[in-house]
């Protein structure tokens, strides 16, 4: 069992940081989403200060863990200790390093895969993400609105090319003739998408 306290503490300091860790909200909807089925094995793509791994922790089956992947070597070091400080550095395992780099090295199989990091790189993590999904695994992708940008005509932005990739990403989610995809309002947007019954 986590210690909520000490989350709390490391939610408020991140917060205060101005690091994006996930919304109330968000992490609201995929606690509801895994509740009846616990994941085993847990994918994060962009790790930050370790919040949402924290409390995606607690999700897991008993002996579930969690692979995330962040780049910055300070955020990765503040991981450590916060993994470290509620009693969960067995659970979460952090690689160092550019996802994009990273994520082919993987072979392994995950239930759950939760891509929150470069929105311009956000269709390649989706392809990883297949990749390693297991048959009946799920796939849940962060700000996938951002900020309301992706749904409106505003393209002259400089964030333009963070726009382009993830409506990239909602075309290929929907598209894709093995996934069933939701977009969902919470947050910054979440986009959820499962592996299609056939
Ligand atoms: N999931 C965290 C928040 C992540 S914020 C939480 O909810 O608590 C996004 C993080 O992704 C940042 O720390 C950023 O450094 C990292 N990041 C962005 N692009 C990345 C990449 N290509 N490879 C690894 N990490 C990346
Ligand atoms: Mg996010």
């Amino acid at each position: 069992m986590i210690n909520q306290e000490r989350l709390q503490e490391i939610k408020k300091r991140a917060l205060e940081s101005h690091i994006p860790i996930i919304m109330d909200d968000t992490l609201e909807e995929i606690q509801k989403r895994l509740k009846n089925k616990p994941p085993k094995k847990i994918l994060e793509i962009g790790t930050a200060v370790g919040y949402s791994a924290m409390c995606f922790s607690e999700l897991l089956q008993s002996d579930g863990y969690i692979d995330t992947i962040e780049r910055e070597s300070e955020r990765v070091e503040e991981a450590k200790q916060n993994f470290i400080y509620v009693g969960v550095q067995d659970k979460i395992h952090i690689y160092e390093g550019d996802a994009v780099e990273i994520l082919p090295t993987l072979e392994n199989v995950y239930d759950v895969v939760f891509i929150d990091a470069a929105k311009g790189k956000y269709p390649f993590f989706l392809n990883q993400a297949l990749r390693m999904l297991s048959p009946d695994g799920i796939i849940f992708a962060d700000n996938i609105l951002y900020k309301g940008y992706v749904m409106s005509d505003y393209n002259k932005h400089k964030q333009r090319t963070a726009v382009r990739n993830l409506r990239e990403y909602i075309k290929e989610a929907t598209e894709n003739p093995e996934l069933e995809t939701e977009i969902l309002e919470v947050g910054d947007g979440l986009a959820i998408s499962k592996r299609k019954v056939m």
